[in-house]
């Protein structure tokens, strides 16, 4: 079991069960939204609790995705493919050790110029 929050603690989730293998996505929109780049693990819908989901704001970023963030302190919390069974949580909102690690970068074509991704992890132009 993962628990994890907003910057503000508003926004509380809980995931049961082992994380999977979270990506580092540095596409416009995750570097957009995060200030940074995006890594973020995917869940099943079923296996994530939320506390406070009124305190989300959900941003319709394409017709197949949406963003959560926390209306209060601005978290970037969520991925959300709408026609998907599973959501992408931010590894930033996790408290505590999670458990697993990066498995890649995907979208680098999009990254910006001011760093550079050395790990040594896969990286896909998409
Ligand atoms: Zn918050």
């Amino acid at each position: 079991m993962h628990k994890g929050s907003c910057l503000c603690g508003a926004v509380r989730i809980t995931v049961s069960g082992n994380l999977p293998k979270p990506n580092a996505c540095h596409c416009r929109a995750c570097r957009k939204q995060t200030g940074h780049y995006g890594a973020s693990v995917d869940v099943p819908r079923s296996s994530l609790s939320v506390e406070n989901e009124d305190m989300v704001r959900w941003y319709q970023s394409s017709d197949k995705v949406r963003r959560g963030f926390c209306c209060a302190c601005g978290s970037t919390l969520f991925w959300d493919p709408v026609h998907h069974d599973w959501t992408a949580i931010a590894m930033g909102a996790f408290d505590g050790s999670t458990g697993t690690s990066l498995s890649m970068h995907i979208f680098v074509s999009e990254k910006g110029d001011y760093y550079e991704i050395a790990d040594g992890l896969p990286q896909n132009s998409r």
